[in-house]
């Protein structure tokens, strides 16, 4: 380990002294973003740029000056509520103490402060500067009228020519790290001794627009004729490569670069002796720079007459046309043995050494630039696929173009794929076939062949020799002449391949398809999905690549996402539900992240180890090994907004907030610049949250119906991507609900006793009214009694009564059995009998139970039918009755009963049902003189079961001699 790292810093020492330090990122390598009016900027003269310690960035214009969060601006212009005279506001600055001075036109003049604005001394003269030094001086450097000081007391004086400054027109003060003050005038650099000011000799009699110091703490002076830096041996001139006309503003940034900004040439930046430049060519709006600024993340912040400019390292760089590039449409990229990049463009070929872009030149017969969409690499020559051009072999010694198309035997001369395999083989992708040239001999491949489609986008090789091929259909692999498909459809019907990385393990195939990421293992063929279901958040790539780091790189649509390859491997090897990755997209650098696929190759690796990617408008690089992680040492929180029941009390916010307070809504933000638009906030209610509550990047809160009590708002931010738990934003604001009058405690103890005395009072009084009103109540008790009495009545005969019949049911037969018990106990003669329907399954089985229903109730008239006064007859259950036949002698019994079963049997049924006919049997018994019913009734049924046996439709009385016999019921269970 310590060997490697020694052994990389030996590399990179070497590599210090041959080449220009690494620190030394081109000016073009900055990511520039740019706002203006359109942005709500109020004027894009942007004349002034500081960060106050709160965080916020300001920006002075001829319009006001204008806070802005990351995410909007908010302007304050002239007026009683700023103390500004004049809406031009020119200068800004910031006192020791952390306030803002703001000054400009018309000798406006104020200070902000803890959110509020404050007058400062109203001089009648155009402000230029104003400073705030360490012993709490205020200067005012003006256009015309000299430099006026207000001491700590309030006193002001005023310099002028008599005090020893140059002129009267103060363009810049400067207080250095030794506590000097320095101004820049019209007429040359002064510095002041404490009394009076000395005319810095040793520059050059010119104006001063600008001074700065650098981190050795020597002084910088632009001026009209040069930028001057102090030494030792006093002012000398610091680069003569520098246009000595025009310098507008002088910035030293945390890395020691000078940058320079003129008043029609754009942005120099000098940096460990290189000068970069950048004009309204590389993406500034305008060439006239007003103002320079680094705030506290690095990002340089430029004022200029066409708006602001802000500049910072991003993970991407962008190479396009506007730095050289010969067409934005970039197809496909190579990197080649000679540490080049070769960039095919849909107007033709560029080459990138060193960061410097040049054209290759494609001399065609027909005078055509062709659009390039494939490249490969031979010993002696760069191949280029064309969209319309065949393939063209471009000598890298000569530079010679040879065209090689159908004429010659290709396929097509729409090539969108190239490939020179480890045996030298060359295979040709074309929109119909393949071909391959080996030795001089061209083959094609199309779907005869096997080919499942003909329009080949990716071609490459595996470490067995396999050469596959990537097509709308399907993946290929060809061995000799066999070709071989790869079936991927059971992953989510994945089909189209676009791009092949075989990695460095030698056991793994990684395919790009429309459904996600597909590992192809050697070893079996087998194939394991990383697509939506294991957390990508698309689904299409277009191509696949590893770094240095040990990452994988897809490219799509929307930007590119890196997977680091162990979770990648993780997740097809079913070790990982859900794969970790980062999505480089809208701010990373990128002037657009709309990879390009459907032609391959579209991602290199450079030498270096950097990734480069074909997109729609140039082609985009990263570092891996320098890829950014958002980790800022601190991110400022600010509370920008508190809504109390509609009605902002942002600036007035009480601790304790009125009782009935009903809504309450916080607007916070961290103040990030970089990305702001992906800081993620959380926030926490103490006293009513339980938890922290994700808000994601929305920066409101709102709170509704909280009860009286203590509670503190916390907010949490941080970018998305940095580490856990840095660069963390927080922000506590305590505050408290007052009770209600009803809600305070002794008012409820209060409130509790008169409630108490009251519901005694009230008590009494009822008491006595109901004492009266109870007399009249019992009457009304009484009447409803009996009501209700007669109604019980009515329901217990209802309760004795058998509803299909209208017989008495077996619970009153029971208890009339029980009455007779008693009777015959005094020698009253009484037989019962137990009368069934025979067979009166069949009945329902032949009609339906409703048709036995209506049988039954047949029966059952015709037993009622032949009962006297004083017999008791009874629906016993089911299609059984009973009959108590009271006061008879045996053979009036047994008529009774005979009777009943002719009737039955001569009744006419076909009311009921056609064919229907119906007998019943009976058993009959005298009443157990010992009043045992029971005994009775078991004995009627043995009878009746005698009656059954014996054929049906018979009455049978029971006889001592009858043969002892089950029950014929099975219910016999009084
Ligand atoms: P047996 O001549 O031996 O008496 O023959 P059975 O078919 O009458 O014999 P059993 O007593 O076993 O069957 C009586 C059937 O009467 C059984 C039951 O489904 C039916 N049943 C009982 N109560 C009712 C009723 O209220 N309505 C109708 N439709 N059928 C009933
Ligand atoms: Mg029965
Ligand atoms: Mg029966």
């Amino acid at each position: 380990m310590y060997l490697r790292s020694l052994l990389t810093l030996l590399v990179m020492l070497t590599a210090l002294s041959a080449t220009p330090p690494i620190s030394a990122e081109p000016l073009r390598d900055y990511f520039a973003e740019a706002w203006t009016t359109q942005d709500g900027l109020p004027h894009n003269s942007v004349n002034s740029i500081v960060q106050s310690p709160d965080g916020y960035l300001w920006f002075a214009t001829w319009e006001g000056v204008v806070r802005y969060n990351g995410r909007q601006f908010k302007h304050f212009g002239w007026g009683k509520d700023t103390h500004l005279r004049d809406s031009g506001i020119r200068t800004l600055a910031i006192t020791p103490q952390g306030d803002l001075l703001v000054a400009g036109s018309r000798g406006s003049f104020a200070r902000y402060s803890e959110q509020r604005w404050h007058a400062m001394p109203q001089l009648d003269a155009r402000i230029n500067q104003v400073l705030s030094d360490h012993q709490q001086r205020l200067w005012i450097a003006t256009n015309n009228q000299g430099l006026f000081v207000q001491k700590p007391d309030g006193q002001i004086a005023h310099f002028n020519l008599q005090h020893g400054l140059p002129s009267l027109s103060v363009k810049a003060l400067f207080e250095d790290n030794k506590n000097q003050l320095w101004l820049g005038t019209t007429g040359g650099l002064a510095y002041f001794d404490g009394q009076s000011f000395h005319i810095q000799q040793d520059i050059p009699n010119a104006p001063v627009v600008s001074l700065a110091q650098d981190r050795q703490g020597r002084l910088l002076v632009a001026s009209e004729r040069g930028i001057y830096r102090q030494s030792e041996q006093g002012f000398t001139l610091l680069d003569s490569s520098i246009p000595s006309h025009g310098v507008s503003q002088i910035l030293v940034d945390n890395h020691d670069a000078i940058w320079i900004g003129t008043i029609n040439h754009g942005l120099y930046r000098l940096h460990q002796g290189r000068l970069d430049h950048k004009g309204i060519y590389d993406g500034l709006p305008d060439s006239r720079i007003k103002a320079l600024y680094q705030d506290r993340e690095g990002s340089i912040w430029i004022g200029t007459n066409g708006g602001l400019v802000r500049l910072r390292k991003a993970n991407f760089t962008t190479i396009s046309s506007r730095s050289g590039l010969v067409g934005d449409y970039v197809r496909t990229v190579l990197s080649t043995s000679d540490g080049a990049l070769l960039v095919g463009t849909s107007n033709g070929l560029s080459r990138i050494v060193h960061g410097e872009v040049s054209t290759l030149p494609l001399p065609l017969p027909s005078g055509d630039v062709p659009s390039i969409l494939s490249l490969a690499e031979t010993a002696s020559d760069y191949l280029l696929g064309t969209y319309s051009h065949g393939l063209l072999i471009l000598n890298k010694v000569t530079g010679q173009v040879t065209q090689f198309g159908t004429e010659q035997g290709l396929a097509a001369n729409h090539v969108r794929s190239l490939f020179v395999a480890s045996d030298g083989t060359i295979w040709i992708g074309t929109t119909r076939g393949l071909n391959r040239l080996s030795k001089g001999q061209l083959t094609h491949f199309d779907k005869q062949n096997g080919l499942s489609d003909e329009y080949i986008m990716a071609i490459s090789e595996d470490p067995y020799g396999g050469i596959w091929l990537g097509t709308e259909m399907s993946a290929q692999v060809i061995h000799g002449d066999q070709v071989t498909n790869l079936d991927i459809t059971q992953h989510s019907e994945a089909r189209s391949v676009y791009g092949f990385y075989p990695d460095q393990s030698g056991r793994y195939l990684w395919l790009a398809t429309d459904r996600g990421l597909i590992r192809y293992r050697y070893e079996d063929g087998k194939t394991h999905l990383i697509g939506r279901q294991q957390g990508l958040p698309i689904d299409k790539f277009w191509q696949v690549l590893e770094d240095d780091e040990a990452a994988l790189w897809l490219t799509s649509n929307l930007g590119m996402i890196r997977i680091p390859l162990e979770a990648a491997n993780q997740v097809a090897d079913g070790q990982l539900e859900k794969v970790e990755y980062r999505v480089f997209a809208d701010g990373d650098g990128m002037l657009s992240f709309q990879a390009n696929g459907t032609s391959s190759p579209a991602i290199a690796k450079d030498a270096k180890g950097d990734i480069w990617v074909a997109t729609a408008k140039g082609v985009v690089k990263t570092s891996p090994s320098d890829i950014r992680r958002l980790n800022p040492s601190s991110l400022p929180m600010q509370l920008e907004a508190v809504e109390i029941d509609g009605v902002d009390m942002t600036m007035n916010l009480p601790s304790e907030l009125p009782a009935h307070t009903n809504r309450i809504r916080f607007e916070f933000v961290a103040l990030g610049y970089i990305m702001p638009q992906t800081i993620q906030y959380k926030t926490r209610l103490q006293g009513f949250d339980k938890t922290w509550v994700e808000r994601n990047t929305s920066n409101i809160a709102e709170y509704t119906n909280l009860p009286p009590g203590d509670y503190i708002f916390e907010v949490e931010a941080a970018y998305p991507t940095s580490e856990r738990g840095k660069g963390l934003g927080k922000l506590r604001k305590p505050f408290s609900i007052a009770p209600a009058f009803w809600q305070r405690k002794e008012v409820i103890v209060a409130a509790l006793v008169l409630v108490v005395a009251l519901l005694f009072i009230v008590v009494s009084a009822r008491e006595h009214i109901l004492r009266h009103q109870s007399e009249q109540l019992k009457r009304r008790v009484n009447e409803q009694t009996q009501a209700l009495q007669e109604q019980a009545q009515r329901f217990e005969r209802l309760a004795l009564q058998d509803q299909l019949t209208g017989l008495e049911n077996r619970r009153s037969f029971d208890s009339f059995l029980k009455n007779l018990g008693k009777q015959t106990h005094r020698n009253v003669l009484a037989y019962v009998a137990i009368l069934d329907i025979d067979h009166f399954k069949r009945i329902n089985d032949t009609w339906s139970h409703d048709t036995g229903d209506q049988v039954i109730r047949e029966v059952g008239r015709i037993i009622t039918h032949n009962t006297r006064p004083g017999d008791h007859a009874a629906r016993w259950g089911g299609e059984e009755f009973s009959l108590i036949i009271k006061d008879v002698d045996e053979s009036t019994a047994v008529n009774i009963c005979e009777r009943i079963r002719q009737q039955v049997e001569m009744a006419d049924f076909s009311h009921i049902a056609s064919g229907l006919q119906v007998t019943i049997s009976a058993g009959l018994k005298r009443c157990d003189e010992s009043g045992n019913h029971h005994r009775t009734l078991v004995l009627a049924d043995q009878a009746l079961y005698h009656a059954k046996e014996n054929g049906r439709n018979q009455v049978q009385l029971w006889q001592a001699d009858l043969p002892a016999r089950n029950s014929h019921r099975t219910n016999l269970d009084t």
